[in-house]
């Protein structure tokens, strides 16, 4: 199903050509508008007449989210302060928040996109959405909640946690779909079961809309099965509107970028130049339609990789592959690279090992993976128990080239957050 059939199938070339023109107005606008992007433009030599095509991209400066915070709060407004109509922030690590922007055209657009993302898995106004995403000044519940307001959904903004309410709601509303990080998902999964609920006898759950944190095929697989639903990969960031940045189709392979609105780079992280076609490195984005605050070539930090490869469904939109994970998210360990990503992989597809896991860092750089068992009661078997825990050490070993200690938990016992999950704890003395 479509939402807007003509945009989400443009021909490539039509849709290159909306892009170019797209890509050189915002241009023209920030150089008149935002005088962090005039100096850079100085700087760098570069007039806005000097893009012709989509490739003179590369002459534009990169921002960085440290430019985000060295401009708060409302240092790269393209819009006066009057014509703003939203402000969001992202958290980021330290010191002071990004402050984000919205005219009323964002808060539409953004909307829009997301109507079209939950469209095209087949989303229609029967549906009953509840949307367990933080609400507040983070982007992910705001911007989903409206999107599927626009599709004419009934919306429940239930908000994270609170499984116990979180049950009674999907039950007497009948909810078709839910939106939450995955970290939640595995969570709610264990609670239900917990309660005697089988989510597909019980409620009339369908699919299930999971991101804001990096996760593996593997926790898909495992959401699905004990939720008894579809999983779909939605990705975004709020200095791009928030959610509707890319989304899988039916098909589950991919994640489309609506690139009417966003322009895609994959570039080397060390070297700012573009990756060959396929490769993995860090996506940067351009926003092309954003009026408040428009971005050229904003650094994610998240590393995938792009399919080119027409997808079946139809759109021409180009896909992500799953994020792998942040660039800043690379652990060291004794010298090694390693990425959450890895351990989780491993944990998730191993029987026996349940849903939340925690890796813990101590001392001169000993790594200790902590993960909960996916059954309670397993006191009385030790064997079992040291077979598993040795198992797992190597399977780790393999994957990481470091052998952590592997720490077996009774299920429930490593915290849950109600927002991202923080699923490293590094205390190490280096
Ligand atoms: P913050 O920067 O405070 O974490 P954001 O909501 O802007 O707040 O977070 C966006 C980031 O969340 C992305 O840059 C990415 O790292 C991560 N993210 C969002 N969706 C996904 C997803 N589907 N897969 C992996 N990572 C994701
Ligand atoms: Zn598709």
């Amino acid at each position: 199903m479509f939402w807007d059939k003509k945009i989400e199938t443009f021909d490539r070339a039509a849709l290159e050509q909306l892009q170019l023109q797209r890509l050189r107005k915002i241009v023209r606008r920030v150089a008149a508008h935002v005088p962090f992007y005039r100096e850079k433009f100085a700087e760098l030599g570069v007039r806005p007449k000097d893009i012709h095509t989509l490739d003179d991209l590369r002459r534009l400066p990169f921002t960085t989210s440290a430019d985000l915070r060295a401009n708060y709060p409302t240092g790269l407004l393209a819009v006066s302060y009057d014509d703003t109509l939203r402000l969001h922030t992202s958290s980021g690590t330290t010191g002071k928040p990004k402050a984000l922007f919205f005219s009323r055209q964002d808060v539409e657009n953004a909307a829009e996109l997301c109507a079209r993302s939950f469209v095209m898995t087949g989303v229609t106004k029967k549906d009953v959405f509840q949307n367990m995403m933080t609400y507040g000044m983070f982007t992910g519940a705001l911007v989903t909640h409206y999107g599927a307001e626009k599709v004419g959904c009934l919306v429940i903004p239930a908000g994270p946690g609170n499984s116990e309410r979180q049950l009674m709601l999907m039950q007497d509303f009948r909810t078709t779909f839910i939106h939450l990080t995955p970290s939640y998902a595995l969570y709610l999964a264990t609670f239900l079961e917990k309660h005697g609920v089988v989510p597909r006898r019980d409620l009339a759950l369908r699919k299930a809309f999971v991101g804001a944190e990096p996760y593996t095929d593997e926790t898909r697989r495992k959401i699905e099965e004990s939720l008894g639903l579809d999983v779909y990969n939605s990705y975004g960031l709020s200095e791009m509107n928030g959610p509707g940045v890319a989304f899988e189709c039916e098909h589950k392979h991919g994640m489309h970028v609506w690139e009417d609105h966003f322009l895609i780079e994959i570039i080397n992280p060390a070297t700012g130049e573009p990756v060959k076609n396929g490769e993995p490195g860090e996506l940067v984005l351009t926003t092309l339609t954003r009026e408040a605050m428009p971005l050229l070539r904003y650094r994610t930090r998240d590393i995938t990789s792009i399919i080119t490869k027409p997808c079946s469904c139809g759109r021409t939109h180009h896909r992500l592959n799953r994020i792998t994970g942040r660039s800043d998210d690379m652990l060291i360990v004794r010298g090694v690279n390693i990425y959450p990503q890895q351990i989780e992989r491993v944990l998730m597809a191993q029987s026996g090992v349940g849903r939340n896991y925690q890796i813990s860092l101590e001392g001169l750089d000993e790594m200790t993976v902590k993960v909960e068992l996916a059954e309670a009661g397993f006191e009385g078997q030790v064997e079992q128990l040291m077979k598993l825990q040795s198992q797992l050490a190597e399977k780790l070993r393999a994957e990481i080239l470091v052998k952590p200690q592997v720490q077996l938990l009774p299920p429930g016992s490593l915290p849950v957050s109600d927002g991202k999950a923080k699923r490293v704890i590094d205390n190490r003395k280096l």
